[in-house]
């Protein structure tokens, strides 16, 4: 267990090592963070830092020389970097749960050999077996590299009927290895924010209910307007997963729920989650608090809701939306201290309570 004083290090400094800096510091702990842009959002809130590569293994080896733990903001972090590491200080999560979701084959796999339901997918190895996969999926799916996609980067939607998209497709399995998801009418897309401890006790925050836009996420909406079937069977898979893994930290999974209510698993991060940030607003411990508090190994805090609430993404120009959110009393704002608005870019996010549950 991390005293209070304990440094803890972090690989990656976007908003999610920003976040996970701020619960470190009240608790007492102070942060290392490492990251290759020397204006990273989350040094402002760091005690010390590092500017390197990820991969940069005597960077990485420094942090570990100045830390008590290693944990991470984001899952494309090469595991031989770590794997080196490990020896001489914890990795939390550790590379067994960074290596499964780095890869959608080893992702889905690992889901499948567990009895968990994913969309129908296929792993496209050379181009050619493209048309192959389509007319088995029923003549749309999408394409998905096999790894580095996030927000929606790294793929693309595909209609037999529409020779231009096979023909993108084509383009993108050429140029690396991808596979094929049959595509799903689901009736909505929802998430789970859960956390595992040293010692093995699983905590699930509410589940929330995402919109995407661009393949972005938009809304997160809690509670879900999903039944009391979905919710058993999404918290029954983390505790599966989390479990299989002997995972430590919190981990976020993301579902479609089909017409019936059973739910498909789209994939998981091993680490705090967007659809997770409503947490700090309508619960008295954040993802954040509660993924540090499992890497530290101190006791996880109860994950109850006070409150209905919705949060939503500022991306690129919704920033000049700020004066108006402010405006509501209710809105609990949060930017992250990018100094450069761009297109696309997660700028910040607010939560609005919509309704006190006690
Ligand atoms: P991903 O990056 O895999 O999470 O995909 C981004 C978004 O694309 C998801 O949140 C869904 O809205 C949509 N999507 C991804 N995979 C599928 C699928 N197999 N069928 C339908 N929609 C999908």
């Amino acid at each position: 267990m991390l005293q209070v004083g304990d440094k803890i290090g972090i690989v990656g400094g976007g908003q999610l090592g920003r976040m996970l800096a701020i619960s470190a510091g009240r608790l007492g702990f102070k942060t290392v963070i490492l990251d290759p842009q020397p204006n990273a959002p989350a040094f402002e809130f760091s005690h010390q830092h590092i500017v390197a590569a990820y991969d940069d293994a005597k960077a990485l080896q420094k942090l570990a020389s100045m830390t008590k733990v290693i944990t991470y903001e984001f899952e494309n972090v090469p595991v031989t970097a770590f794997d080196n590491l490990s020896d001489a200080v914890d990795v939390h999560p550790n590379t067994k749960a960074l290596a499964t979701s780095q890869d959608r084959v080893t992702e889905k796999s690992f889901f499948n050999n567990l009895g968990i339901n994913t969309a129908p997918w296929f792993d496209i190895i050379l181009p050619q077996m493209l048309d192959g996969a389509l007319k088995e999926s029923g003549g749309k799916g999408i394409l998905k590299t096999r790894r580095f996609g996030y927000d929606g980067k790294g793929q693309c939607r595909v209609d037999i009927n529409k020779p231009e998209t096979v023909m993108e497709a084509k383009k993108l399995s050429q140029e690396t290895p991808c596979i094929l998801e049959g595509f799903i009418d689901f009736t909505r897309e929802i998430s789970i924010i859960a956390a595992r401890s040293v010692d093995g006790i699983i905590e699930t925050y509410d589940i929330a209910e995402n919109i995407h836009r661009d393949g972005i996420l938009h809304t997160s909406t809690v509670p879900a307007n999903i039944n009391e079937n979905t919710t058993n069977e999404a918290i029954s898979i983390a505790q599966k997963t989390l479990s299989e893994l002997d995972y430590v930290g919190v981990m976020g999974i993301e579902f479609f729920v089909n017409p019936d209510g059973s739910l498909l698993v789209n994939e998981f991060a091993p680490r705090v989650h967007n659809s997770g940030h409503w947490t700090e607003a309508a619960c008295a411990v954040s993802q954040f608090e509660q993924h540090i508090r499992a890497v530290a190994g101190v006791p996880l805090a109860k994950t109850s809701r006070h409150s209905d609430c919705v949060m939503e993404n500022l991306i690129g120009d919704d920033m000049k939306n700020v004066p108006e959110i402010l405006s509501h009393s209710d809105t609990m704002l949060h930017l992250y201290g990018k100094s450069e608005t761009r297109a696309g870019r997660k700028m910040g996010h607010f939560t609005k309570i919509t309704q006190k549950t006690i």
